[in-house]
C-alpha cells in the first residue's frame, strides 16, 4: 500500500502518544476503513441513516436514542443548544442569540477546561460553582451538591459535568439535585471508553445527554462522535445538525429520531450545521462500534501489553535512563512503559529529551505529561509494528 502522505510531501510519525486529534486520531481499523469505503459509492438520506444510527446507539449505550456527531466536542455543542431551545424551532433559528431563553449553563470549576469553548458556542455563559481547594493543596473539598441547587435558575438551560476519576461531586448527586430542579445533566465522557460498559455507565445514573468521542478508544473516524440519552433532546439536537433544503411536506423522517408531528416546521439550517457529519463517518463510527462491543477486552490488553514488552526490550541498557512497565488504570487503561531519566548524568532535561524525539526523521511523539518528574510515558494505542525498535534506536542515539 502507498503512503498518500507522502505524494504531499507530509512525513508520517510514530505516535507513542495514543489517538489524539493534535496527532492524527486513532489508526482506523481495516473493517472501518473498508466499510466507509464501501460507504463512499453510495448516496442516502441522511435522516434515514441519523435515524438507523440512533437505533444502534441506542441498542448499546441503553440511551433513548443516539446520533453521530462530528466528535465530542460537536456533541456538546449541539447537546447543549438542544437543552437551550428543546423542542422550539423559532428558539433553534435564533442561536447563537439567546436572548429570552434559558442561557446558563452550570459547571463545577474544577471541571472547566478547554472544550466547554464548545457548550459556550451554543450562545450560554458559563456558571462556575465550588472553590477547587483540593487542587491548591490548601484543603480537601471541591464542589458540593447544594452549591449546584443554589446556582440553578429559571434561566439555568443545563449542568455540565465532566467525567473522569477525579471528578468531584458524584455525578449521582449532581443528577439528583438537577432533575430536582427540572435541569437536564450533560455528560462529557468523550475518552471514558475503553471499558466498554462506560458506553452505559452515566445514562443508567441517570444522564439525559452524554457524548463520546469516535475517534478515541472505540477508533473510529477521527471526525465522529456519540451524542446519545433523552429522546426529545437528540431530536432538537438532530434538528439543529441536519440539513434542512427541502420543503416540510417532502420531509418525512422515521419517527424514532425525528417526530414530525411536533414541530410547526423546519427550521433553518442550525447552529450545528458547521459541524457536518459525512456517510462516511457514520457508517465508519456505527461499524467501530460495533467491532469495539464484539472485542475482547483481556485479549485486546494482551496484544497491547505484548507492544509494551516489546518497547520495554528496546529501551534496555541505555545510560542513565530506567524503565518500567505500568499495568494501565484509570485514563489510561492499557499497558505503558514510563522511563525514567537521570537528568543530571545524561546532560540533557526530559524536555529536552521529548523534544529531540519529535525532531527529524521518524519523529516521535510520547506522553510529556510527567516530564516534571523525569518522566516519559510511550503508549502503544496507535503503534504499528516496528515501531517499538524506532523508539529505541532513536532514544540510544540521542542520550549516546
Ligand atoms: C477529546 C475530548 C473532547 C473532544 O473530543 P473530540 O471527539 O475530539 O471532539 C472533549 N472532552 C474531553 C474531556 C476530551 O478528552
Amino acid at each position: 500500500m502507498t503512503n498518500p502522505f507522502e505524494r504531499f510531501g507530509v512525513n508520517t510519525i510514530v505516535n507513542a502518544y495514543g489517538p489524539l486529534t493534535r496527532l492524527g486520531g486513532s489508526l482506523l481499523p481495516p473493517k472501518v476503513a473498508s466499510a466507509m469505503q464501501e460507504a463512499s459509492r453510495y448516496c442516502v438520506d441522511m435522516t434515514a441513516l441519523q435515524s438507523a444510527a440512533s437505533v444502534t446507539i441506542a441498542k448499546h449505550t441503553g440511551a433513548e436514542a443516539g446520533y453521530v456527531t462530528s466528535g465530542a466536542a460537536a456533541g456538546l455543542l449541539l447537546g447543549t443548544a438542544a437543552c437551550v431551545t428543546g423542542l422550539d424551532v423559532g428558539k433553534m433559528n435564533r442561536l447563537p442569540d439567546t436572548r429570552g431563553m434559558k442561557n446558563e449553563v452550570v459547571v463545577a470549576k474544577s471541571q472547566r477546561n478547554f472544550y466547554d469553548h464548545a457548550v459556550r458556542t451554543a450562545g450560554v455563559v458559563l456558571v462556575e460553582v465550588g472553590i477547587p481547594d483540593r487542587y491548591s493543596g490548601a484543603g480537601v473539598r471541591d464542589a458540593e451538591p447544594w452549591e449546584f441547587s443554589e446556582a440553578i435558575s429559571e434561566n439555568t438551560a443545563a449542568v455540565y459535568y465532566v467525567a473522569a476519576p477525579q471528578s468531584q461531586p458524584d455525578l449521582e448527586d449532581v443528577i439528583k439535585v438537577a432533575h430536582a430542579k427540572g435541569v437536564p445533566v450533560l455528560v462529557d465522557a468523550a475518552g471514558r471508553v475503553p471499558p466498554a460498559a462506560n458506553l452505559r455507565t452515566y445514562i443508567d445514573k441517570g444522564a439525559d445527554l452524554v457524548v463520546f468521542s469516535g475517534g478515541k478508544g472505540i477508533r473510529g473516524p477521527q471526525a465522529s462522535g456519540i451524542l446519545c440519552g433523552r429522546r426529545d433532546l437528540v431530536m432538537a439536537a438532530a434538528l439543529q445538525h441536519l440539513d434542512h433544503d427541502i420543503h416540510f411536506e417532502q420531509f418525512s423522517p422515521p419517527g424514532n429520531l425525528i417526530d414530525k408531528t411536533k414541530i410547526p416546521g423546519l427550521p433553518h439550517h442550525g447552529i450545528g450545521r458547521p459541524c457536518k457529519v459525512g456517510k462516511e463517518e457514520i457508517v465508519g463510527l456505527l461499524t467501530a462500534l460495533e467491532l469495539f462491543i464484539e472485542e475482547d477486552p483481556d485479549l485486546h490488553y494482551k496484544n497491547h501489553l505484548g507492544v509494551a514488552q516489546d518497547i520495554e526490550k528496546h529501551l534496555q541498557n541505555i545510560r542513565n535512563v530506567t524503565v518500567q512497565l505500568k499495568a494501565g488504570g484509570g485514563m489510561h487503561p492499557l499497558p505503558s512503559i514510563e522511563l525514567q531519566l537521570d537528568e543530571a548524568a545524561a546532560g540533557i532535561t526530559t524536555r529536552q529529551l521529548v523534544t529531540e524525539l519529535q525532531n527529524g526523521a521518524p519523529s516521535i511523539h510520547a506522553d510529556p505529561t510527567h516530564v516534571g518528574d523525569r518522566k516519559i510515558s510511550f503508549r502503544t494505542a496507535c503503534l504499528k509494528d516496528g515501531e517499538p525498535e524506532l523508539i529505541g534506536q532513536k532514544i540510544r542515539k540521542i542520550l549516546g
